[in-house]
């Protein structure tokens, strides 16, 4: 599978393009488009410019809604409610986190929660959002209104989602911010696509076949990412992270963040349309009304050198932290550019041509 190598830049002027051409406004268009385009700079590409397809299979199904804004329907003391509206998450997302910091400066604390929204894509960029106002975030999403994707421990077909996680810690001069970011499941869905895509196999232990047996074809995830598709291999699912524990920390995304939103969980009574609609229950903390914050920025560099000066099992792998792998591939994504592979590329063009731009257009962009 060829791939070829484009910059942030022209890649976020092409997808921000389809984006408008698909009914949102500039300012709309851009927020997404930056999203989208940071995902692939920070490595993942999985929730990266990739799902400009599916974004656009969902406004034509009108069960994606442009320009839309979260509403607060729920204010009570530090809690904050808000709807997303079937909106695009990384715009919604983006102005429902503004407004909990911006109570968070007031309150030290605020639990917000975010239900109804369509994908709110890389759950990093919310953590990073309160990294960049000086807060510690906690973000437990779950997934309604898609087919699961997850078998529970010591199941044999999908229950839930990939309801990923994320946990930001401001950083300090020397010390990078601490941002953990993951799915519950042991790859996200989109590895499974980016590798379906690129004709590649699977490491051992992340997917199960229709049968519940073990398997490295990313195929078996293929119905779920190109349901128009009639010729995918019969639906797996993939595995929890860490057996019961990922298992655990699924369900309690589906508790937090489905149930206590007010969006529900993926529980069968509930529809799925083949779209996602993501809920996120969140807590943004001031460090700043809970310690000294010299002493916190002191421990923050320690225990992370700390971590660090662990000898390395294998010379060419030092310890990281969270947060350190999206740095390395930001830094050089912005110098070489940012691989998509032809296939996704292809998919990204005939969306955009569905939306009546010219591939002529289009590759003015690249
Ligand atoms: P991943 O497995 O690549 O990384 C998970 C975390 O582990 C990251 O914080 C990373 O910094 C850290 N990490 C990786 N290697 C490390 C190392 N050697 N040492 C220390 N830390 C390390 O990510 P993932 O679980 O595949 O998730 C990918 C993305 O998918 C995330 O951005 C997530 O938010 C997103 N996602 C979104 C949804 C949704 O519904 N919107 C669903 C699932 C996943």
């Amino acid at each position: 599978m060829q791939e070829m190598l484009i910059q942030a830049e022209p890649l976020k002027k092409l997808v921000s393009a389809i984006l408008t051409k698909g009914g949102s406004s500039n300012e709309e268009a851009q927020v997404v488009a930056d999203h989208l385009v940071r995902a692939n700079l920070a490595g993942h590409d999985s929730h990266g410019v990739g799902m400009l397809p599916f974004y656009i299979r969902m406004l034509q199904a009108d069960l994606l809604k442009p320009n839309q804004k979260p509403e607060l329907f729920k204010s009570d003391g530090s809690i904050l409610m808000f709807d997303g509206q079937r909106g695009y998450g990384q715009s919604v997302g983006k102005m429902a986190m503004e407004q909990a910091i911006e109570k968070c400066r007031e309150s030290g604390l605020v639990l917000m929660t975010l239900r109804n929204t369509h994908h709110l894509g890389r759950i990093g960029t919310y953590g990073e959002q309160s990294i960049a106002a000086g807060m510690v975030s906690l973000h437990f999403v779950n997934v309604t209104d898609h087919p699961p994707l997850v078998a529970p421990f010591r199941g044999s077909d999908a229950r839930f989602s990939t309801n990923p996680i994320c946990l930001a810690m401001p950083g300090t001069e020397k010390q990078p911010p601490v941002l953990l970011d993951m799915a519950t499941s042991r790859i996200a869905l989109g590895k499974a696509r980016v590798a379906f895509n690129k004709g590649e196999t699977l490491k051992d232990g992340l997917v199960i076949d229709h049968k519940g047996q073990p398997s490295n074809d990313p195929g078996v995830m293929a119905g779920y990412c190109f349901p128009e598709r009639n010729d995918n291999p019969p639906l797996g699912a993939l595995t929890p992270l860490g057996e019961y524990k990922g298992y655990g920390l699924a369900l309690f995304s589906e508790l937090l963040g489905g149930m206590l939103s007010g969006g529900g969980t993926i529980q069968p009574e509930h529809p799925r349309q083949n779209s996602i609609i993501n809920n996120m229950f969140t807590l943004v903390i001031d460090p700043a009304r809970l310690v000294d914050v010299s002493w916190m920025q002191h421990e923050v560099e320690a225990i992370v050198a700390h971590a660090k000066a662990s000898p390395p099992v294998n010379s060419d792998e030092p310890v990281l932290v969270a947060g350190d792998p999206e740095r390395i591939s930001k830094k050089e994504r912005l110098s070489q550019g940012i691989p998509i592979d032809d296939a996704t590329w292809e998919q990204i063009l005939e969306g955009g041509e569905t939306l009546g731009l010219t591939r002529e257009v289009m590759m003015k962009f690249n």
